[in-house]
């Protein structure tokens, strides 16, 4: 491990504070390092790995069709691509999908189409994009423009211009920023992952997206890392009633392999044209053959067992020691803790269970089919570990 953690540190860019273990197999919910050491899995590598570390189902999915041919370019026809895209619109409600490789790609699909269906009805001074405060859409230059975090953009000026963040739960800010700018779209998670695990109010979103109906903006809700079940709904949006124009997704669908979505409503279904946006990866067959096994699996059994294991973190964790409070939806959980977030995910990790953080707080993203007795035992390390004093 030392001569790895020093090829890594001499050979891959300086990006990533790793955690000194190296991951070297798994199953399920459970990962070993190269030491043997076990662990539970309660971060599924940020909200990836939908049915935990090769997955029998998935892995038989992605073997088949990386035994048939794994890429072909978008020049010809693949089946797991069309039929991909068919379930996601069959399942939303929506008409087509654009396919890329990320979050971040997936999007800047939306931020174009939203640019493009307001500079062709309404004239090309219509391109502001209204993202919320403390949200978080990518690394991008223009999803970072997206991103309402000041401290992402510092050291990247120039970003793409015409982004304006507002305060989330705030409608009046909304109401003038739309007065005051020619907004093309309004882009933003229902449950801020990156900016601390914190859920919309269902009257802001409701009042959100009544404005952007009545003004005919483009509403584009970021599933990112909230979509494909996590939060007990197939996406997060649904638990809200709302109905938004765009919807991107990432991570889970993929549950292990790179692949963006964006999932376009009727509004904007036509607005791509030939040569308007493409990725020579996008709808890569074996990407979707696997997202094809995960979409298929996020049933409403499974849905109503994801927020029953989420009843049961919320309510083991709500009133214990050492925790302030807890947040989230579905198996989507911050946990305000009286120790540093960063020290508690240290000493689970030593107590072999692997968490996140997101800003001050300790995030949970298990695998949607946590058995529940790896969750308990996992609570229960969590627990203990959040109520030690040092
Ligand atoms: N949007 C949200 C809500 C995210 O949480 C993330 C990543 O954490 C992204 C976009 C960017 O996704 P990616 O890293 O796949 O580009």
């Amino acid at each position: 491990m030392s001569d790895l953690k020093s090829i890594d540190k001499q050979y891959v860019a300086n990006t990533y504070n790793r955690f000194p273990v190296q991951i070297v197999s798994g199953k399920g919910s459970v990962v070993f390092d190269e030491n043997g050491k076990r662990y539970i899995d309660m971060g599924t590598g940020i909200a990836v790995n939908s049915f935990g570390v090769a997955d029998d189902v998935w892995q038989a999915a992605v073997t088949e069709q990386l035994s048939k041919v794994q890429h072909t370019s978008n020049l010809y026809y693949t089946e797991p691509c069309a039929r991909l895209a068919k379930m996601l619109c069959e399942r939303t409600g929506m008409k087509k999908v654009f396919f890329g490789n990320s979050g971040a790609e997936a999007n800047e699909c939306a931020i174009k189409v939203s640019r493009k269906y307001a500079a062709e009805k309404k004239g090309s001074e219509y391109f502001t994009i209204v993202t919320l405060e403390n949200s978080f859409h990518g690394r991008t230059l223009t999803t970072l423009a997206a991103t309402g975090q000041d401290h992402y953009h510092e050291l990247f000026q120039p970003l793409t211009p015409g982004f304006v963040h507002t305060p989330a739960g705030d409608v009046e800010a909304l109401y003038e920023t739309v007065r005051t700018h020619k907004v093309a779209g309004i882009l933003l998670e229902c449950v801020q992952g990156e900016g601390g695990v914190i859920a919309q109010d269902a009257a802001y979103l409701r009042d959100v997206a009544e404005l952007a109906e009545k003004e005919d903006i483009i509403l584009m809700i970021d599933e990112v890392q909230t979509g494909n079940g996590r939060t007990g709904a197939l996406y997060a949006y649904m638990n809200y009633g709302i109905r938004p124009d765009v919807v991107t997704t990432a991570k889970g669908i993929g549950g292990g392999l790179p692949l963006g979505c964006a999932i376009l409503g009727e509004k904007v279904e036509s607005v791509l044209g030939f040569g308007d946006h493409g990725s020579t990866f996008g709808g890569n067959p074996v990407c979707c053959a696997g997202a094809i096994s995960i979409l298929e699996r996020i049933d409403n059994a499974l849905l109503e067992d994801v927020k029953k294991k989420s009843d049961y973190i919320f309510s083991s964790l709500k009133d214990a020691k050492g925790i302030r409070s807890v947040s989230g939806m579905g198996l989507m959980i911050g946990i305000e803790t009286e120790r540093p977030a960063a020290e508690v995910v240290g000493a689970c990790m030593d107590a072999g269970v692997l968490c996140l953080t997101a800003k001050h707080k300790v995030r949970l993203l298990p695998a949607l089919n946590i058995p529940d007795d790896l969750l308990h035992e996992a609570i229960e390390i969590i627990k203990r570990v959040c109520a030690e004093t040092v």
